[in-house]
């Protein structure tokens, strides 16, 4: 690699939520900078004023900061290449566009929407090029007064690079290595429009350019623009400058049919969001750690040839490398999402999920009086839970008597030895001076024994009895947490719906 700065940027487009491949290409930006101790940018590409979207922008920066990949410089962190906001540098990109008009590169084209919308609908496969532009209105075809003329006027007009004809244009993509493109199939795209906005293709260029973007990873649907760019690159006299290119690999449907679109997640029941979007909810929404959503991400498309799955931030950091990135695409996989979260549920510190639980508990009307207790529970349950939500499942029983018992369990194979049995252990109990797992467990086999019953035959009822249905940790442990007073309490009341 060259001695120059690593300077990588993420430029979306603020026209909606970040789907999840955007974030991606933001997280594959990150690592590769703070892997080079480089810097990572996020600029805002709001040149299409017609996408514009309300609150975009906010939740781009939102979404970064939820996933611990926060910019270096943006819009809201301004560093010495400012604005970074593309619509706020408007007045820039003019010069550059006419420079390439004086240099031949570039013309001024004052077709209407009428006339080109007319050429589209007669033409089949019309593209405003090197085959039909000497027909068309603009300073390549019009004799050079009247396009003085229409200037003057101020008439409305577009500036349009010159695509030469058949030439190759190629260059060295990092991840898919030489790549070419024939000029013949490229059309002259609009660099400069008429309220004088640049294009995607000049402000991207010049962008990159002033800003001293050193490797710029963006989505493979992204490669077709890649010929136009380099050509800008070159006429602007700049190519010794061009940052170096990474087309990262699409993400696909979960059927490996073709792109992850924003639509498949509600059709198929997935979040494609890091964060709510518009009643959409997101990763965040749906009970995903940060930590486990970047996990996953990484693993779209990259893999350290370990086999190694669970990678913090610090250590993707570390590992990544662009040579491991795949150049096929990768399937989306909801059911290896939720693996990851499991696992980063379980890895992750009780005292480091305590607020989020809390939450989900709140939410659902609980009151968490003691955090020592919750703490408890959160290490004794947390292995059980996939996604955040699932604490309530797996907790609510340690602050609330069961709503309802799965009385079809019990039921049916409920005996009148069975109710002696519970009534006997309820004397145990209170007997004791406190309720201790182990002793418990002991007493309660012996007792089982002694009245001629198969442990598994009142272990389960004992544990619907606290918990309400086949599920939770060791009984006894839960039985040592509500302590015994509430156990007592527990039996008694289920005992009662048991035998009525
Ligand atoms: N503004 C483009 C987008 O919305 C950026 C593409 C690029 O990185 O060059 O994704």
């Amino acid at each position: 690699m060259s001695d120059k700065r690593v300077r990588v940027r993420f430029a979306p487009s603020p026209t909606g939520g970040l789907h999840l491949g955007g974030v991606r290409t933001a997280l594959f930006n990150y690592l590769f900078a703070k892997k080079h101790n480089g810097d990572f940018i996020l600029r805002i590409e709001d040149t299409d004023q017609t996408r514009f979207v309300e609150g975009a922008e906010q939740y781009i920066i939102d979404c970064l900061n939820w996933c611990g990949i926060t910019p270096d410089e943006s819009p809201v962190t301004p560093g010495q290449y400012a604005p970074y906001r593309q619509s706020e540098r408007k007045s820039l990109y003019r010069q550059y566009a006419e420079q390439l008009v004086m240099q031949g590169h570039a013309y001024y084209a004052f077709d209407t929407a009428e006339e080109l919308d007319k050429n589209r609908k007669e033409i089949p496969n019309f593209q405003y090029g090197q085959v039909y532009r000497d027909g068309l209105r603009n300073s390549l075809s019009l004799p050079q007064h009247e396009v003085d003329q229409l200037l003057a006027d101020h008439t409305p007009h577009v500036i349009r690079i010159k695509i030469p004809a058949d030439q190759s244009v190629s260059f060295t993509d990092m991840i898919r290595g030489r790549v070419s493109f024939e000029t013949n199939t490229v059309d002259d795209k609009v660099l400069l429009k008429a309220d004088g906005m640049p294009t995607y293709h000049l402000a991207v260029v010049v962008d990159d350019y002033l800003m001293k973007i050193s490797h710029a990873f963006r989505g493979e649907e992204w490669l077709p623009s890649a010929p136009v760019h380099l050509l800008l690159w070159e006429y602007l006299g700049w190519k010794a400058d061009m940052p170096q290119w990474a087309h990262l690999p699409l993400i696909l449907k979960p059927d490996g049919h073709g792109k992850l679109s924003k639509r498949d997640g509600a059709r198929l029941g997935f979040p494609v969001f890091a964060l709510d979007w518009e009643g959409s909810p997101g990763f965040s929404g749906m009970g995903f750690l940060p930590e486990a959503f970047v996990n996953f991400l990484a693993t779209l498309g990259w893999n350290d040839g370990s086999g190694q799955e669970i990678y913090t931030l610090e250590e993707l950091v570390g590992k990544f490398s662009i040579d491991r990135i795949s150049k096929a695409g990768a399937k989306f996989d909801f059911e290896k999402a939720k693996w990851f979260n499991a696992e980063w549920i379980k890895k992750t510190k009780a005292e480091s999920l305590k607020l989020k639980v809390k939450e989900v508990l709140t939410a659902k009307g609980i009151d968490v009086k003691d955090d020592t207790y919750l703490l408890t529970i959160i290490d004794l349950i947390k292995d059980r839970c996939t996604l955040l939500p699932d604490f309530y499942q797996q907790a609510s029983y340690f602050f609330q008597i069961p709503a309802e018992y799965d009385l079809n369990a019990v039921k049916p194979k409920w005996t009148d030895e069975k109710t002696t049995f519970f009534n006997t252990f309820i004397d145990q109990l209170k007997a004791a001076p406190t309720l201790i797992a182990a002793d418990t467990e002991a007493n309660f086999k012996a007792l089982a024994e002694e009245k001629g019953l198969k442990t598994g035959d009142v272990m389960l009822p004992f544990r619907i009895m606290l918990v309400g249905g086949k599920f939770g940790p060791h009984v006894f442990d839960i039985a040592a947490l509500l302590g015994k007073d509430e156990t007592v309490n527990r039996i008694e009341q289920a005992l009662v719906a048991f035998t009525a």
